[in-house]
């Protein structure tokens, strides 16, 4: 008997059905909004979906465990495109502003520290600690995480981050692996790409343009490796200062251009321009306080295709709450609800290749979604700081279930 479930009773039903590719321009407005809408969901894969009235009368629905939605808005869990894999200890000592003068202090440490950390500590140590994390994660609504690992100075420690994420992967969320690189020589790069796909740990190679933005022709050869290896790219650019990475994503045809804090109007146009996609991330901004946020009403508004994604580092960002980078999207970044909804669901999927399985709530696809503490769509952004998450679903398998505080 196959596993059948009923999600019923939604009183938004956020399907983001539409035309193939990456939304832009008024399609990211168009939510594929159902009212009072429902799905069925068999063996973690959708259905059906549309009206109540519809398919609760399936044949099928009469078999089904329902789950009522109880008239709140259902959508598509989150895709958080860009993040960096959670292996390094948070440390205290690097948020001087959390600590009294008395209090004892750790070691200072830096992003050499989480290399040591990183090779030093046993891999299944880093998983069990990953996969909390994630588990955290799917709470706040992510159900699919891409992570990146690099930037350290052994390749050894990068292979062994990746391989730790490998392990990860569907358990729970689904993940897609970036290997941020492009610090060492061409040659040593070339070598370490080539392992990685040969093993098979990495699905993307991301040029990390602020390491090597006065270098352009070690940011080219870097490129150029990777494209003939068959990596998809992705550009990692102007988070902390303007390194001209975004133009380098347009030429070479970048799947994505990732954070774009500190990129000038005519890098921008010439993205939005071109089938890269813009991958914003208004975590860093608030984190850093450089209030230099992405230009994502600049982007929509000139054609480009956006995605919205936490930008979670352990030390430089630890924001990690889709709910939270929606806020920010629409408080600072001057997106609409509907656009920052699409950034986070079906452009995030496309912006890691995997929009043919997540992103949206359409027949064939995953039944990774969310039922929200929200009667109107809205009203998501306006959680800034909290979990609005009623209920997270991963391939039709109940994750989290909010639990009452009891009245009384
Ligand atoms: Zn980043």
């Amino acid at each position: 008997m196959a596993d059948l479930i009923l999600v019923r009773g939604a009183r938004q039903l956020l399907t983001l059905q539409g035309a193939p590719g990456p939304r832009r321009g008024a399609a990211c407005r168009d939510l594929g909004l159902i009212r009072d809408g429902a799905l069925l969901i068999r063996d973690g894969i959708i259905h059906d979906v549309g009206p109540s009235r519809r398919v609760e009368n399936l044949a099928a629905a009469r078999y089904a465990v329902e789950i009522d939605a109880d008239r709140r808005v259902v959508l598509p869990g989150f895709v958080d495109s860009h993040s960096h894999l959670a292996l390094a200890r948070p440390l205290l000592e690097d948020s001087p502003n959390l600590q009294g003068p008395d209090e004892p202090r750790e070691p200072r440490t830096s992003s050499a520290g989480d290399e040591a950390h990183i090779r030093n500590v046993c891999g299944s140590r880093l998983q069990a600690a990953a996969k909390r994390f994630h588990r955290n994660l799917l709470r706040h609504g992510t159900t699919t995480l891409g992570i990146r690992a690099g930037g350290w100075s052994s390749d050894a420690v990068a292979v062994k981050a990746l391989r730790v994420a490998a392990a990860l992967h569907e358990h729970p969320l689904d993940l897609a692996a970036t290997y941020l690189g492009g610090h060492g020589s061409a040659a040593a790069s070339a070598v370490l790409l080539l392992r990685l796909r040969r093993l098979k740990l990495a699905q993307f190679a991301e040029l990390d343009c602020e390491e090597t933005g006065r270098d352009e022709a070690r940011a080219r050869e870097f490129l150029r490796t990777a494209r003939d290896l068959g990596f998809p790219l992705r550009v990692h650019c102007d988070q902390r200062r303007h390194a001209g990475g975004a133009r380098l994503a347009a030429e070479f045809q970048a799947i994505t251009a990732d954070h774009l804090d500190f990129t000038g109007r005519d890098e921008l146009r010439l993205l939005a321009h071109s089938n890269t996609i813009a991958a914003l991330t208004p975590g860093p901004a608030l984190c850093s306080g450089s209030d230099h946020y992405p230009a994502a009403r600049f982007l929509i508004d000139e054609g480009a295709a956006v995605c919205l994604a936490s930008g979670f580092e352990a030390r430089a960002c630890p924001l990690y709450s889709m709910q939270t980078a929606l806020a920010l999207a629409c408080l600072r970044m001057g997106m609409t609800a509907a656009e920052a909804i699409t950034a986070a669901t079906i452009n995030g999927a496309h912006s890691l290749l995997m929009a043919h399985r997540v992103g949206s709530l359409e027949p064939g696809k995953r039944a990774d979604l969310l039922i929200m503490n929200a009667s109107d769509y809205r009203e998501l952004p306006l959680n800034l700081g909290g979990n609005g998450v009623c209920l997270s679903m991963k391939r039709g398998a109940v994750l989290y279930r909010e639990t009452e505080c009891p009245e009384n």
